[in-house]
C-alpha cells in the first residue's frame, strides 16, 4: 500500500546496466535525499551504489512494491544537479556506461563513504610564567617538552605529526589541553589540497604586464560574454608567444571577482609547470583565491582533499588535465581549455570522452563562458567558428615582436643515398648541432613516436602507398604481405619494389630514439645528452629532474618524443631538429597533415624564445609536402583552407562525426563473422543517419593473441545515432569471448 506523500527517487545504479531504477526513500532521510545524493540500495540480490538522478512525484509502479533505499552514504549530495545532467548526456552521446562516467566524476574515497577527516592541529597558548614551566618540567617533563616545542612554532602544527615526532603520548597532550596551555583545533586540510611539487621552483612572474591592444580587445570581448551570464564559446587563436595566458588570466579574474568559480584545463599538468605556477601565483597574490591542482598523479587522499576543498567552497579554481572538467567547482562561470587542439584531451579508455567537448557542454549547462585557446585550433573548432557557434578572437603578433625561427627542410632521400644521415642525423643538422655546442647553446631533437611505422614509404624517392578512395596511407600487413586501407577495406599485394623508383628498400621503419641518441653521442662525445621518453616518464621525478637540469644548462642536447613539444619555454634553446617528420605525415590517419602542422608550429615555438633567433631542421623523405610548406611560411589560413577542402571532399570530420567500433577476440574467423553479421543488422535497421565502412582488420591486427576488427560509422547526428546503436548492441547475440568497444569522435584512428 502506498503511503501518501512518500518520496520516490530515480537512481542511476553502479551495476553494469543503464536503466534508472525507482526507490522509496525511508522517512528518516526523506528531507536530505536529493538529486546527486550517493545512496546504497538493493539491485537484484545485492547491494549497489547509485546516484539519485531525479525526484519522482509518482512512480508508474505502485509505490508499495518499490524497494527502499538502504543507506544515504553522505548527507550532502556528491554531485550537483548539473553534473548529474552532464553524466546523462555523456551516457547518451558517448554510449559510455553510467557507472564508468560516475566513477570518473566521484573520487574513490568519496564513493567508499570516507567523510572529510578534520585534521587536528595544536598550538601553544600565550606566554606561561617561567616558574610554572619549571614546575611542569619537574612534574611532567614530556608535557613540558611538547609545550616548548609548540611555542617555537609559528603556525599550528598537525597533532599526529607532532606526537609522532616528539614521541609524546596522547594523554600528555590531553592534559596540556585541559590545563589550557595548548589549544587543539580541527582544521580542514588547508595545505594538502593546494600542495604539489608542480610549479614549485618555476620562475613565476607575478606582476601582470600591461596588455597590448590585441590582448585587451580579446579580453574585453570575453568579459562582455561573461557578464551576460549566458552560454558562449570563444575561440582564442593566437600564435605561440602572443600572450594567450595573460588573456585567460584577465577573464579568470573577472569571473572570480564576481564570486564565480572556474576550471582551467591543460593537456598534461606535468608538461605545463609554468602555466600552473603562473596561474596560482597570480590568483593567490591578487585576489587571495586558492587554486586546486588536479591531475592523474594525485594520490587518493590528495584527490579527496582537492574535491572536498571545492565542494566546501574553500577553493574556487581548479587547474588540471582533462578529468578536472568534472571538478565540483561551485558557481561555475568559466572553463578555459588551453591548447584545445591537443589529442591528449581525448580519453582513450572508458569512458571515452573528449575533455574539450565536455567542457563546452558543461559550460552550456551552467550558462557559463568557455574559452578555447590554441595557436593551431582543431578543424572541428574552426568549423564551429565559421558556422557562427563560436566567437573568434585573434592574437596575430608575438608579444616581443620576435620573428618565428627559420625552418630548414632536409631531403632525407638524398642524405641516405649519399650514406649520410643513416643514423638519423643528417649533415646539415649535424653541422648546426656542433655549432650550437661550441656556442654553449642548447638543442632539442624530436623523434616522432606516433604511428607505428606501418606505412609503406620508399626511403630512396619518398613514394608513399595511399588509398585512392580515402586519401590516407595504406597499412602494411605482414601476415599476408598486403597493404590495406583500414578505413574502407581496400587491399592489394604489398609492392616488392618501389612503384616510383624501383628500389627494393620500399619499407621504411623509422629511426629509434636510442639510435638517434647514440648518433648524437658519437657526433659530440663531450656533450651532455639526455633522453626523455616513456621510459624516463615512468619515474615521476626523473622527468622533472631532466627538465630542471635542462633549464639550468646542465644538459646540452635533449632527445625526446613529441611530448616535450608542449608548452615548454627554454630561452637558451636555439636549435630544434625534427628527426622523422614522415612518421607523423604518413600515418594512416586523415588527420596526419593537421597533426604534423601542429607539431611543426609547436616545435618552432620552442626555439629561440630568448633574445637569440632560433632554427628548426625538419628531416623528411617527402620534402615537397604541402603541410611542411605551409608551416614554413607560417601560413595557418592557407593550410586550413586546403585541409578543410580535403575533409569536405571526403566528408571527414569536421563535416561529419566519426565513430570507431572495435571488435577483438581470440578467433579471427568468428570475429569477422560476427562483425559481418552486425554490419548487416545495422544496414537493415538503421538506414538514415549513418554511413558504414568496414568491417576490416584493424591496423594492428593482433595484440596479445587477440585479433582485432573494426567498423567505422560516419554520421551528422551522434545524439540520434548512438542511442539506436546502443539498443541494437544490447540485443545482439555477441559471443562471450568477443569484446567490442565504441569510440565516439575517435581521435586516434591509426
Ligand atoms: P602564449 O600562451 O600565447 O604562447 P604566453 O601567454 O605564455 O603566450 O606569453 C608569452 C610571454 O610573454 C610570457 O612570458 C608572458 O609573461 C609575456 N607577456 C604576455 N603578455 C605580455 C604583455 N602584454 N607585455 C609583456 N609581456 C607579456
Ligand atoms: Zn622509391
Ligand atoms: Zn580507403
Amino acid at each position: 500500500m502506498a503511503v501518501s506523500g512518500e518520496k520516490i527517487v530515480s537512481v542511476i545504479p553502479f551495476a553494469g546496466f543503464e536503466k534508472e531504477l525507482d526507490y522509496r526513500v525511508p522517512a528518516h532521510c526523506a528531507g536530505v535525499v536529493g538529486v546527486g545524493s550517493l545512496v546504497r540500495m538493493p539491485v537484484r540480490n545485492r547491494q549497489c551504489l547509485g546516484i539519485v538522478a531525479s525526484l519522482q512525484g509518482e512512480s508508474g509502479f505502485p509505490a508499495a512494491r518499490l524497494k527502499c533505499l538502504t543507506q544515504l552514504v553522505h548527507d550532502e549530495p556528491v554531485l550537483t544537479a548539473e553534473l548529474v545532467e552532464l553524466a546523462r548526456w555523456m551516457r547518451d552521446y558517448y554510449g559510455a556506461s553510467a557507472e564508468a562516467i560516475l566513477e570518473t566524476m566521484i573520487p574513490a574515497a568519496v564513493r567508499r563513504g570516507v567523510k572529510g577527516k578534520a585534521e587536528k592541529y595544536l598550538s601553544a597558548c600565550g606566554p606561561i610564567p617561567p616558574e610554572e614551566l619549571e614546575k611542569l618540567q619537574k612534574k611532567a617533563p614530556r608535557q613540558a617538552a611538547l609545550f616548548e616545542f609548540l611555542s617555537q612554532q609559528i603556525r599550528p602544527q598537525k597533532k599526529n605529526l607532532v606526537l609522532k615526532r616528539t614521541g609524546i603520548a596522547v594523554a600528555s597532550c590531553k592534559a596540556l589541553v585541559e590545563r589550557g596551555w595548548v589549544k587543539e583545533e580541527a582544521r580542514r586540510l588547508d595545505r594538502e589540497a593546494y600542495r604539489d611539487e608542480l610549479g614549485a621552483g618555476e620562475a613565476v612572474s607575478v606582476i601582470p604586464p600591461v596588455l597590448n591592444s590585441e590582448q585587451q580587445e580579446a579580453a574585453e570581448a570575453m568579459i562582455g560574454s561573461l557578464r551576460k551570464k549566458s552560454f558562449q564559446v570563444h575561440l582564442l587563436q593566437g600564435v605561440t608567444g602572443s600572450g594567450k595566458t595573460e588573456v585567460y588570466l584577465k577573464v579568470l579574474q573577472e569571473a572570480l571577482a564576481g564570486g564565480g568559480g572556474a576550471i582551467f584545463l591543460v593537456p598534461e599538468v606535468a608538461l605545463a609547470p609554468q602555466t600552473v605556477g603562473r596561474l596560482r601565483a597570480r590568483l593567490e597574490q591578487e585576489g587571495g583565491v586558492k587554486t586546486v591542482v588536479w591531475h592523474s598523479h594525485l594520490s587518493e587522499g590528495e584527490r579527496f582533499d582537492a574535491w572536498t576543498a571545492l565542494v566546501r567552497g574553500e577553493a574556487r579554481v581548479v587547474v588540471g588535465a582533462r578529468s578536472a572538467v568534472f571538478a565540483p567547482v561551485p558557481n561555475l562561470r568559466l572553463i578555459v581549455v588551453d591548447e584545445e587542439h591537443e589529442p591528449a584531451y581525448k580519453q582513450e579508455e572508458a569512458p571515452r570522452y573528449h575533455g574539450r567537448d565536455v567542457a563546452v557542454y558543461r559550460s552550456f549547462l551552467n550558462n557559463a563562458l568557455c574559452v578555447l585557446g590554441s595557436a593551431t585550433p582543431a578543424l572541428e573548432s574552426l568549423r564551429n567558428a565559421s558556422l557562427g557557434k563560436y566567437k573568434v578572437n585573434r592574437l596575430s603578433k608575438r608579444v616581443d615582436d620576435r620573428r618565428l625561427p627559420m625552418i630548414h627542410v632536409v631531403d632525407m632521400c638524398r642524405e641516405i643515398l649519399s650514406k649520410r644521415g643513416a643514423l638519423g642525423i643528417s649533415r646539415p643538422l649535424a653541422d648546426k648541432m656542433i655549432d650550437r655546442f661550441e656556442k654553449k647553446e642548447q638543442t632539442i631533437l624530436f623523434i616522432n613516436r606516433r604511428g607505428f611505422s606501418s606505412s609503406v614509404l620508399c626511403p630512396e624517392c619518398g613514394y608513399v602507398c595511399e588509398c585512392e578512395h580515402c586519401s590516407i596511407s595504406l597499412t602494411y600487413h605482414r601476415s599476408d604481405e598486403t597493404v590495406k586501407c583500414h578505413l574502407c577495406g581496400y587491399r592489394r599485394k604489398a609492392p616488392q619494389h618501389c612503384p616510383g623508383c624501383g628500389s627494393a628498400k620500399i619499407r621504411w621503419k623509422g629511426f629509434g630514439t636510442q639510435r638517434v641518441e647514440d648518433a648524437a653521442k658519437s657526433l659530440l662525445p663531450r656533450a651532455r645528452i639526455e633522453r626523455m621518453d616513456t621510459d624516463a616518464m615512468s619515474k615521476k621525478n626523473r622527468f622533472r629532474e631532466i627538465l630542471n637540469d635542462f633549464r639550468l644548462g646542465k644538459i646540452d642536447i635533449l632527445v625526446g618524443t613529441q611530448m616535450i613539444a608542449k608548452g615548454l619555454d627554454f630561452p637558451n634553446v636555439t636549435l630544434v631538429g625534427l628527426i622523422d617528420a614522415d612518421l607523423s605525415l604518413h600515418v594512416p590517419d586523415f588527420r596526419a597533415n593537421e597533426r604534423t602542422f601542429q607539431l611543426l608550429v609547436q616545435v618552432s615555438g620552442r626555439s629561440g624564445r630568448g633574445d637569440r633567433a632560433g632554427e628548426v631542421v625538419v628531416q623528411t623523405f617527402t620534402p615537397h609536402s604541402g603541410t611542411i610548406h605551409y608551416a614554413r611560411r607560417e601560413d595557418f589560413d592557407g593550410f586550413i583552407e586546403e585541409e578543410m577542402e580535403m575533409r569536405r571532399q571526403f566528408k571527414y570530420p569536421p563535416f561529419r562525426h566519426l565513430i570507431h567500433h572495435l571488435f577483438h577476440g581470440p578467433n579471427p574467423e568468428k570475429l569477422s563473422f560476427y562483425a559481418e553479421q552486425w554490419v548487416r543488422l545495422l544496414e537493415e535497421k538503421i538506414k538514415a543517419d549513418i554511413e558504414i565502412r568496414g568491417p576490416c582488420p584493424a591496423p594492428l591486427e593482433k595484440i596479445k593473441d587477440r585479433y582485432r576488427y573494426q567498423v567505422w560509422y560516419f554520421t551528422h547526428n551522434v545524439s540520434r545515432l548512438v542511442p539506436k546503436l546502443q539498443s541494437l548492441r544490447s540485443e545482439f547475440p555477441w559471443p562471450d569471448d568477443l569484446v567490442q568497444v565504441l569510440d565516439v569522435d575517435a581521435v586516434n584512428i591509426s
